[in-house]
């Protein structure tokens, strides 16, 4: 946070170690290893910056901790800097992000100049950032286009549901988009309007081999998790029912917490004895987590068989291995980008509940890797919920398939492999397939 008007906010994140990409073998294979070595090749040395608002929670740091070193390992000078800001600052781009996926929040023209834009002047104060291609991510340093100090290729990565965004606000934005020489979204139908340079799709990915998803036994989970359960009192042996995301009002948790209490005294349910855990943080640049997780817990109002748990120790692991042990992953946003956490359920051979929302139906297929149901409709929720807490064999044949769709389609690799390319066309080497 900053107090002094001549201090510097932009932030290195420098200690990423580059990742040997042989080490990705065994998951993707040879063929794949040796095509990204081909796309990396003319890239050597080339500098290549991220510029986010965090460093630590949410989908966007979560993928550039894999991104950065990876492409390191492939030659490319890769870095990732954050803009930082004041409490003001993290309030006013979680309304916008909010107002941007479609939520009727207030700004005024002070919150948009005197903190959105000075915070975007005050982060480059004093630092240019000179690259061959530049990627930032999300609304909050958007303007820094305009504002900030660049000498390079820039691409804006936007990650939300633009496509349903406030008029006054996407007008607001649109200029600092347009200044960009391109922009990449997740999902064909999240642009809006009036973009005029060229858009790409690349879909969120994660890292098969990080601590989080890297994949383990079922008895490794439960060997790892002790701790954990110890702390909470949680009994591994009962059937877990589990949530994963930040406390925020789009996750929707209060469903899902709604939804178990009537699931749990179904009386064949009832046997099985199954519990409620949810996993989520607050993110540094996310104000409203807090009061969101408050929320939740009032909703659960000291139910017994539901543990919120917020900012759990080693958070990596045990996600990783709270999502091998579940039964049932529950994630029935009301917006989501794309939502990494479906993603590494999936990947843990856990099918998923999801609900018919941005890039979840990318991943849950009906029926194959899990069940889409509308993120208010209760009765499905449950339904599916006690189906998969009742046939285990199901289960297992959508958690396979689950695999291999993530395999296929989310890995870092593919993704990594997709920005290269438009990094080439960038620097006047070649054209990439995947233009909107
Ligand atoms: N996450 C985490 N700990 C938590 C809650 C979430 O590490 O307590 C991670 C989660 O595993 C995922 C990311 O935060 O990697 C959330 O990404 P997602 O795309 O699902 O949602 P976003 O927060 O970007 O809207």
């Amino acid at each position: 946070m900053y107090n002094n008007e001549s201090e510097k906010y932009l932030k290195s994140h420098q200690p990423l170690e580059a990742i040997d990409i042989m080490s990705y073998k065994d998951v993707i294979g040879l063929p794949k290893i040796e095509r990204l070595q081909q796309v990396a090749h003319l890239l050597e040395n080339k500098k290549w910056f991220h510029v986010n608002s965090t460093f630590e929670g949410g989908g966007v740091a979560e993928m550039l901790k894999s991104v950065v070193p990876i492409v390191k390992g492939l030659g490319v000078d890769a870095k990732w800097y954050s803009i930082e800001g004041n409490d003001q600052f993290y309030s006013i781009t979680k309304r916008f992000h909010n107002i941007i996926q479609g939520v009727n929040q207030e700004f005024t023209l002070e919150d948009l100049f005197e903190t959105y834009i000075k915070t975007n002047k005050q982060n480059f104060k004093d630092e240019v950032l000179e690259a061959d291609f530049t990627v930032v991510h999300d609304p909050q340093p958007c303007a820094s286009i305009v504002h900030g100090d660049y000498k390079s290729k820039m691409v804006w990565r936007c990650h939300i549901d633009t496509s349903e965004a406030n008029e006054m606000i996407w007008n607001f934005l649109l200029p600092y988009i347009n200044n960009y020489d391109a922009s990449i979204f997740s999902m064909h139908n999240f642009v809006k309007d009036g973009i005029k340079k060229p858009v790409y799709q690349i879909v969120p990915a994660i890292d098969p081999l990080c601590k989080k998803n890297r994949q383990r036994t079922k008895q490794e989970a439960l060997d790892n998790l002790a701790d954990l359960f110890n702390e909470h009192n949680i009994d591994p042996e009962r059937p877990i029912v589990l949530a994963v995301s930040r406390y925020d009002v789009h996750k929707n948790q209060k469903t899902i917490v709604d939804a178990f209490k009537k699931l749990k005294v179904d009386s064949e349910v009832k046997q099985l004895n199954p519990q409620l855990i949810i996993v989520g943080n607050a993110a540094t640049d996310d104000p409203e987590g807090m009061h969101m997780y408050q929320e939740i817990l009032d909703e659960i109002d000291g139910d017994p068989d539901i543990y919120p748990l917020l900012n759990i120790p080693d958070n990596d692991e045990n996600i990783g291995c709270l999502m091998k042990l579940a039964s049932v992953f529950i994630h029935v946003s009301t917006k989501e980008g794309f939502g990494l956490v479906v993603t590494e359920a999936l990947w843990q051979g856990t099918p998923v509940i999801g609900s018919r929302v941005g890039g979840i139906v990318l991943q849950v297929i009906d029926g194959k890797t899990g069940f889409l149901v509308e993120p208010f409709d209760i009765d499905r929720i449950i339904g599916f919920a006690k189906h998969m807490l009742m046939n285990k064999d199901d289960c297992e044949r959508m958690g396979i398939a689950a695999v291999e769709h993530v395999r296929e389609n989310f890995l870092i690799t593919t993704l990594i492999e997709k920005y290269m390319l438009l990094m080439r066309f960038e620097l006047g080497i070649d054209f990439p397939y995947f233009r909107i």
